[in-house]
């Protein structure tokens, strides 16, 4: 049997009706070949999730969210299909779990373990709606609840991929579906051993593709994306961006770890050990051939642009007038990964330590008070670190309109922390 092929689609790609109609017209030929696709939760839910969880967590009312949620949803669906269609009843359903879930009791200590019960819903509805239409369009795909197949350990909302296990379900129950029919399942969710649902990390649709597409020894993996693949800048910022037709492995892992949000970091690695090549394509155009990134002998040198928001600059000044040793690296270290905090960017000099985090929930207040009773501490928020590959120079006119918090300057890379000056 040829291999399988690997389709995601991403949120915006099923962002409404139109959307849908969309994405089942770039799947019309290719479901022939019976491959796995894997979706989104649609547009922005997953943040609406988000928002109702942080209700539910303040105590405050959250029942108009869910009402919106379901509104959204149930429009999507009275454009593509007729009145009485079972879709309805599936989406109001789970509606209704999702609101069974909500009304268990939240608190610090099972923050992550709830909110995974109840932020992967958006991938159910959107896996449903999806599925039900391109069977309505004449093509008979098999609905697959990932959470079956993708099993990883219980570090809720950072779930670790069990890839022994999942390798062999993907053997034993995808195989023998995929030689009868397309399958359809969900990104960003697995389950633990106990069965408890846990997600990858936010956008962790591309990571599920990708270790389907593993698990499965596919022929590739394709991401259906808003843009025309991968350019060496985000043209929704730096509007000369150009495209790459290939790329390697390694320089794309590389543009992701700085933060380029076109791919899922986790994405490459599994995809790379395996040798099965990632396409980057636009749902827009379809016909395009977007970015190949697999394994290539020549690296590239085309300056490449990063940029990451939402970030905040925390400083670790010695108390005491000795000088920054080995020991507070680890100290500060330490409790960055207990709180699974990734560090953008790091300096040390001779008093203090500066490493540059993404924002998230807690955290910083947690790193704080952690490290406080051994350091001053500051910070600042809402920066952004700006990163550009292959570059021996930088282009001041890239800075001029911002205040500077933090540079670093390599070989071949360059990074700055900064604000948007005011006007
Ligand atoms: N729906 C999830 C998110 O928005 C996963 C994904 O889109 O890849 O984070
Ligand atoms: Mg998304």
């Amino acid at each position: 049997m040829a291999k399988t092929l690997v389709y995601k689609f991403g949120g915006a790609s099923v962002k409404d009706a139109d959307a849908v109609k969309n994405l089942a017209d770039i799947l019309r030929n290719r479901l022939r070949k019976n491959p796995i696709i894997v979706v989104s939760a649609m547009g922005k839910t997953t943040n609406a999730l988000e928002e109702i969880l942080l209700h539910k967590f303040e105590g405050k009312d959250y029942s108009r969210n869910i009402t919106i949620l379901e509104s959204f949803h149930l429009e999507i669906c009275s454009k593509l299909f007729e009145e009485g269609h079972a879709v309805y009843a599936q989406v109001k359903n789970l509606i209704r779990q999702l609101e069974q879930e909500l009304t268990k009791e939240l608190n610090r200590e099972n923050y992550d373990c709830f909110y995974d019960q109840v932020i992967g819903f958006g991938e159910l509805l959107s896996s449903r709606i999806v599925m039900e239409y391109l069977c309505e369009q004449g093509s008979p795909v098999v609905w697959q609840d990932a959470r079956e197949i993708i099993r990883t350990n219980s570090e809720f909302r950072f779930a670790k991929i069990d890839w022994e296990l999942t390798k062999k379900n993907a053997q034993t129950y995808l195989v023998p579906l995929l030689d009868r029919f397309p399958v359809l399942t969900q990104g960003f969710i697995g389950a633990d051993p106990q069965n408890r649902m846990t997600t990858l990390g936010r956008e962790g649709s591309d990571f599920s593709a990708a270790i389907l597409g593993v698990s499965l020894n596919a022929a590739s993996v394709t991401i259906w994306k808003d843009v025309p693949g991968v350019l060496n800048a985000d043209p929704k910022i730096f509007p000369n961006a150009t495209l790459f037709e290939e790329l390697d492995y390694k320089q794309a892992a590389e543009m992701t770890f700085y933060g380029a949000s076109v791919i899922h970091p986790k994405t490459i690695k599994p995809l790379a050990n395996a040798g099965i090549p990632l396409f980057v394509r636009s749902f827009v155009e379809p016909e395009a051939a977007g970015t190949k990134i697999h394994g290539l002998a020549q690296h590239h040198s085309i300056p490449t642009y990063v940029l990451k928001r939402n970030q905040i600059l925390v400083s670790f000044a010695v108390k005491d007038f000795t000088f920054i040793e080995e020991k507070h690296i680890h100290q500060v270290y330490e409790v960055l990964q207990r709180l699974k905090l990734k560090v953008n960017m790091l300096q040390t000099a001779a008093i203090s330590i500066s490493i540059v985090i993404d924002s998230e929930l807690f955290k910083l207040e947690q790193l704080i008070t952690a490290l406080k009773p051994f350091f001053e501490v500051r910070f600042n928020e809402d920066l952004e670190l700006l990163t550009v590959l292959n570059v021996q120079e930088i282009d001041s006119e890239l800075l001029e309109e911002y205040e500077l918090y933090l540079e670093q300057q390599t070989r071949n890379t360059f990074q700055a922390v900064r604000k948007k000056r005011a006007e």
